[in-house]
């Protein structure tokens, strides 16, 4: 039998990390826990010490859990310490143990975490060769999906794009919605007009990111009825037959569930990865979990999970759990796959996407946008990681030594 929540904190009541008053519970150091099948998570308040402080007191909780779990007959399997500072920021992160994917088609991604003086063990990568296939000029195409709509997904997939745009890199949005295309809203496309050039679709230019969606193909008002060899045309087309020139990333944004569309995408593009998007509640990860098991069937490496509207921020400053924030970790940890970052649920990101404005995301400048801003920019951060070691283990990039 693995431990309950309950057992790890009564554990943790025997931790009294160096330099503390008293053990972890007592302090109120002990945030919140999380557990599932012996795959652990706990959160701590920073504390005023320096990271060499935090660790310590990571690896004094590891060790009573590790002894503890060992007692109990289930080996504890991973652990991540995420420690927290007064304004609810996460400050640093200390994982244990690897966990493994079970059944998992693409191998497990090592735990990256920086290390105790905040720089990661490979200094650079040498850029990643264009993928070969249809799309040559592209260099990693990305496929964004989720278990059911609703969840988030298309909003998730155009933040990625535009944050990585802001950063400089060159981008393309794929709206392979064909079913509800949204991206024509969440982009602003407005009245613009679809141009084709020398039988080529031309992407849209806009918030830095070229965007192309069947939303501006078709009256955006009658209800799209594909059948299967019609949808996987419509989406080939859209793929293969626009102008996307030169890109670092092609975001692909997918229709929910495990579909047709999904199959054809793997069957046809070569893709470095896909990006699950889901809600903390049980009943969103159930679905998350058969989209990350459909990607691994597919031979699509798994980059990580997203827990979208993960919490909410109140005009107070005060953080609302809302859905039960952490289940998109819990199901990540279980699925052996990283986790990439939480977004909380804001009246802006929503009034952003309505009104075709997701560069208003990461320049708001109210207390809520601000956190917003700062879990997209965190997310973006994973993300680019994550592209990057499935660079190295897919053979796409060498690691090089950059000594700064
Ligand atoms: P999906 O692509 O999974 O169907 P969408 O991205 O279209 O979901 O989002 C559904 C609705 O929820 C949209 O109105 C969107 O603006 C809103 N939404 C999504 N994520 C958030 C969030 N973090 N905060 C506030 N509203 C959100």
């Amino acid at each position: 039998m693995t431990l309950t929540k309950d057992q790890i904190r009564e554990t943790l009541r025997a931790v009294t990390p160096p330099g503390d008053a008293a053990d972890l519970v007592t302090t109120g150091r002990l945030l919140w826990v999380a557990t599932c099948e012996a795959f652990t998570s706990l959160k701590l308040a920073a504390g005023p010490g320096p990271v060499a402080r935090m660790e310590q007191a990571a690896h004094a909780a590891h060790t009573a859990l590790a002894a503890r779990f060992a007692q109990s007959g289930t080996p504890l399997q991973s652990l991540i310490v995420e420690f927290i500072d007064e304004q609810g920021t996460s400050v640093h992160t200390t994982r244990f143990g690897s966990p493994t994917p079970p059944n998992a088609a693409a191998p497990a991604p090592p735990a990256q975490a920086p290390s105790a003086e905040g720089h990661r063990p490979i200094g650079g990568l040498a850029p990643a060769a264009p993928a070969a296939g249809p799309l040559p000029g592209v260099r990693h195409i990305i496929a964004v999906g989720a278990g059911k709509g609703g969840v988030g997904k298309s909003s998730i997939a155009v933040n990625l794009a535009v944050g990585l745009a802001r950063r400089g890199h060159a981008v393309g949005l794929l709206d392979g919605d064909i079913y509800g295309p949204s991206i024509p809203t969440m982009l602003g496309l407005g009245a613009l007009e679809q141009s084709v050039h020398q039988g080529r679709l031309q992407p849209f230019l806009v918030h830095g990111v070229k965007a192309i969606t069947i939303g501006k193909l078709v009256d955006p008002e009658k209800p799209l009825i594909w059948r299967g060899p019609m949808a996987h045309g419509a989406f080939k087309q859209l793929t293969e037959q626009t102008a996307w020139g030169e890109l670092d990333y092609l975001i692909i944004d997918l229709p929910p569930g495990t579909g047709d569309i999904s199959l054809t995408m793997a069957q046809t593009l070569r893709l470095a990865g896909a990006v699950v998007v889901c809600t903390p509640q049980k009943v969103a990860q159930d679905d998350a979990v058969r989209a990350a098991r459909m990607f691994q069937q597919l031979n699509v490496e798994v980059l990580g999970v997203v827990e979208n509207m993960s919490y909410f921020i109140g005009d107070d400053g005060k953080t609302y759990d809302i859905f039960g924030r952490g289940g998109a970790e819990q199901m990540a940890q279980r699925l052996g796959v990283p986790f990439l970052g939480a977004v909380p649920i804001t009246m802006s990101l929503r009034q952003n996407s309505d009104t075709g404005d997701p560069t208003a995301n990461f320049t708001g400048q109210a207390p809520a946008e601000q956190r917003l801003a700062k879990s997209l920019d965190q997310l973006i951060t994973n993300f680019e990681g994550q592209v990057a070691l499935a660079d190295m283990r897919q053979g796409r990039a060498r690691p090089t030594l950059t000594i700064s």
